[in-house]
């Protein structure tokens, strides 16, 4: 990956916008168990940081990949993994398909204000019984003349409680399996929806995450996303968005962690030095460091991938898997050499500890992408 003069500058914006706007509040956000997205996101979106990819008429930068790479790493720093959580569910998660098979009038009112950081959006696709099995999921919309009737819930649905619209996966034919499904914009306005329940969690607090329910949600079949029963497919590309943008967030955590995690050891001196004199120290950071890097550089091939056009699926699965792996260990080992201060709420890295967790889980688990690396080489029997 070649990152120019106007990468680096590009990193620069979004680094200082994130020590000034953001990391002062992250404390109160956490405790709070939520961050005000709509005061945020007007803010990225001034900065064109929900749009970077998308087409200028609707209010995008129409830059290429490389830019969301680099926003990505610069917002895996931020002290805590609901915020950058949450702004990837508004750029990477839930538009994506909108913007790449909505119609123009779709996008004039949905896509455009969240760009714009007007709206905040959700992608509701798991249910109490269908997460890893995409395929599994019941809620189902029935098409009553134009207008689609929605029932159905979802559950653990980030921005779920702020979201002013869903991008929601449901069942529109009684087609079983990968079949029938379809992508609907789903307003939250609308009667017969609900936010059922906030869902307290291990960690990623200042995100919201909810269930969501849908009694007899009326909404225009003209609000469904390219063509209808082609959702599912639809899906299974938007999550290829969601995984690169996972594992390049990834990234600039640990990247963070460990530059902090070194810092400390060079302070803390027990048995008379710095703790960052033991040379076992030094080689299990170094290793780390060294696994960062050949992650970060596997992310610049699957982004330059992306960038020639090609079907990214196995390069983001293993992306996903593998730094969903690494920031475990990574987290683990700056816990470690902290000590008891490490283990403590006032430090850093009992936060870092719980939120990096969700990486192996979220948007597919580690044996779901083992799953589709099994299929991909033709292993499965
Ligand atoms: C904080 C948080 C935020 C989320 N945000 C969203 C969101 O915004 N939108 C949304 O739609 N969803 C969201 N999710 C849901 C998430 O994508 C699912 O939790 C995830 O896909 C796993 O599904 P599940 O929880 O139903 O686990 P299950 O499907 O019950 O699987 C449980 C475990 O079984 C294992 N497993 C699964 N399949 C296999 C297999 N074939 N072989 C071996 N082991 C297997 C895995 O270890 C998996 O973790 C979120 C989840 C969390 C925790």
């Amino acid at each position: 990956m070649n990152f120019s003069a106007e990468h680096q500058l590009f990193r620069k914006t979004v680094r200082d916008f994130v020590e000034h706007e953001i990391e002062p509040h992250v404390d109160q956000w956490e405790r709070e168990g939520a961050f005000p997205a709509h005061e945020l996101f007007p803010k990225l979106g001034a900065l064109g940081l929900l749009g970077l990819e998308y087409d200028p008429s609707y209010g995008g930068q129409g830059a290429d990949h490389s830019y969301t790479v680099v926003a990505g790493e610069e917002l895996g720093r931020i002290g805590c993994g609901g915020v950058p959580m949450a702004i990837s569910v508004q750029t990477n998660m839930a538009t994506p398909s909108l913007h790449r098979f909505g119609t123009d009038e779709l996008k004039r009112r949905y896509l455009a204000p969240a760009i714009s950081g007007h709206m905040v959006t959700s992608i509701a696709v798991t249910e109490a019984d269908a997460g890893s099995d995409v395929a599994a999921l019941r809620t189902r919309a029935v098409r009553d003349g134009d207008e689609w009737v929605i029932n159905g819930t979802k559950l653990y649905i980030t921005n779920g409680a702020q979201a002013d619209w869903l991008c929601l996966l449901a069942r529109t034919s009684g087609d079983g399996g990968y079949q029938g499904m379809s992508q609907i914009v789903v307003p939250t306005d609308v009667e017969g929806f609900a936010v059922s329940r906030k869902l307290e969690k291990l960690g990623n607090w200042s995100s919201d995450t909810a269930e969501l329910s849908f009694e007899d949600v009326r909404v225009p079949v003209a609000n469904t996303i390219g063509e209808i029963g082609q959702g599912f497919q639809q899906q299974m590309a938007q999550f290829q968005n969601e995984r690169m943008i996972a594992a390049y967030q990834a990234v600039g955590g640990a990247e963070r962690a460990l530059e902090r995690t070194a810092d400390y050891l060079k302070h803390r001196e027990v048995f008379d030095r710095p703790l960052l004199a033991n040379q076992h120290i030094q080689f299990t950071l170094a290793e780390l460091a060294a696994e960062l890097d050949m992650a970060r550089h596997y992310n610049y091939a699957c982004a330059e991938a992306y960038m020639r056009g090609e079907d990214t699926t196995r390069y983001a699965t293993i992306a996903k898997l593998a730094t969903g792996r690494l920031i475990r260990r990574v987290a683990d080992t700056c816990i470690q050499y902290h000590g008891g201060i490490g283990y403590m709420e006032e430090t850093w890295t009992s936060r870092y500890f719980r939120d990096s967790r969700l990486l192996s889980i979220g948007g597919g688990a580690d044996e779901v992408m083992l799953r589709i690396l099994a299929r991909l080489d033709g292993l499965e029997t």
